[in-house]
């Protein structure tokens, strides 16, 4: 599976792209397109599109964590009128007389396609052309179309989706060349090189979208206020009792990290998004029976709930057996702060002791910790409980043991009081609520 990168500011690149269902990162590009008059056009064209696949591959370089393997996308679309480039027009003087020019004629529009994939380091180029033959337009028609500003941004002055429907006599060839990107060559590329992309499954609603950034706003802010980098931050989407449709739609939005609470529960979604491809890593964040750790363990990247040295012991006896021979399970230590009866977790008391024996286990690797503070009615109220995880860390960090160094994690904080966990150095936030609106 590749991943696919579109290098062009075009929005009908993009959704001819999107009309495909494939899913891919639009990656923005700023070059300025000038012709080199002395080739013949179609170099001309291609030396462009080159250009641009040059320029995307030095932009790619520059992000933090470009999706590998990957496939780069550039395209070039080009009029061409008596043997040479028509461009996009300077005024619409010019639009105007560049269609004065087209109109009764044939001309020819190609778009060279320039690809890039990563893993083989290979560069591929298309050209594919069709001819568009223009109906004779009265001067005041194509004024009035001028007048649109439609012209302004396009190679021959005008778009093909957006005149109107007379102004094109007929075509021969593909009409999404013209638009931009002709989607049945591409296609055919893609078969041909064995490459695949991943589906948009479900466009994310503008609901889940703004929500989810509205907590990344609150993240962002209670960072900034104490000075911390809002990327220490990771967002657990809690998503128990949620449908799957709900979890698609905020992943879609962009969302990738999940957190649930039951094991049977969790498994068909787990499948569920993992037939679709979806790129979603699990949390588990509930209380974990011991009778279910066979079948909890290797499928979640971090089990946030380990609240009982029996519950580690299970796990590292089944990791194992269920995963392969090496397997170690990421894990956290719940503390339960408020000393509650009704909730799972080792004591302040107990915590050390179970720390150093768990060290000790080959097939689970402690990140930190975790704990849900006692329900207070003002969030205020929560940060001394997040304060004693936050030095409890430290104070388990600095054990002389060559695994201690591994305890970073703070997983604290949900709807009601992540803003105050960020504060007091929260590295993962679990929050359900806020993003999915309340549960039923
Ligand atoms: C449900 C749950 C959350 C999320 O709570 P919200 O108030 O919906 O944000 C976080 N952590 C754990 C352990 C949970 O069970």
């Amino acid at each position: 599976m590749h991943h696919l990168y579109l290098a062009s500011m075009s929005p009908r690149r993009r959704e001819i792209l999107e009309k495909q269902n494939i899913q891919f990162d639009p990656l923005p590009l700023k070059v300025s397109e000038i012709p080199n008059e002395n080739l013949n056009p179609l170099d001309q064209i291609r030396q462009i599109s080159l250009q641009k696949l040059h320029a995307a591959q030095n932009e790619i370089k520059r992000l933090p964590a470009a999706k590998q393997p990957y496939v780069l996308l550039c395209a070039d679309t080009e009029v061409v009128f008596c043997g040479k480039l028509l461009g996009k027009p300077k005024t619409p003087e010019d639009a105007m007389q560049t269609l004065q020019r087209l109109s009764g004629q044939t001309h020819e529009v190609t778009t060279v396609i320039a690809l890039y994939e990563s893993s083989q380091n290979e560069t591929i180029e298309v050209a594919v052309t069709t001819m568009v033959h223009f109906s004779y337009l009265e001067d005041a028609e194509i004024k009035k179309y001028v007048q649109t500003g439609d012209p302004m941004d396009k190679a021959g002055s005008y778009g093909i989706q957006n005149v109107p429907r007379h102004f094109i006599k007929s075509i021969q060839g593909s009409l999404e060349n013209v638009i931009g990107l002709p989607s049945a060559e591409l296609l055919e590329i893609f078969k041909k090189q064995g490459w695949s992309f991943p589906k948009i499954h479900e466009k994310a609603t503008p609901n889940a979208a703004l929500r989810l950034l509205e907590v990344q706003k609150v993240i962002r802010q209670a960072s900034e206020k104490v000075h911390r980098d809002p990327s220490w931050v990771s967002l657990v989407a809690v998503s128990k009792t949620q449908p799957v449709e709900k979890i698609s739609e905020l992943h879609a939005a962009g969302q990738s990290w999940f957190g649930e609470n039951y094991v049977q529960e969790a498994l068909p979604k787990i499948q569920f998004l993992r037939e679709k491809n979806a790129d979603v890593k699990w949390h588990f964040i509930g209380h974990l029976q011991t009778n279910k750790v066979k079948d909890a363990v290797g499928k979640f990247q971090l089990i946030h709930s380990v609240g009982s040295l029996e519950l580690a012991r299970k796990i590292d006896q089944q990791a194992p057996l269920r995963c392969h021979p090496d397997f170690v399970q990421d894990i956290l230590l719940q503390v339960n702060l408020g000393e509650e009866t009704t909730k799972s977790g080792f004591s302040l008391g107990e915590i050390e002791t179970a720390f150093h024996e768990i060290l000790e286990f080959k097939h689970i690797l402690v990140r930190g910790l975790m704990a849900m503070p006692p329900l207070q009615n003002s969030p205020e109220e929560n940060r001394v409980h997040f304060q004693t995880l936050r030095n409890l860390l430290h104070k388990l960090h600095g054990t002389p043991h060559p695994k201690a160094k591994n305890m970073i994690e703070l997983s604290m904080g949900t709807s009601h009081d992540f803003h105050i966990a960020v504060e007091e150095g929260a590295t993962i936030v679990r929050v359900g609520t806020s993003l999915f609106g309340e549960r039923t």
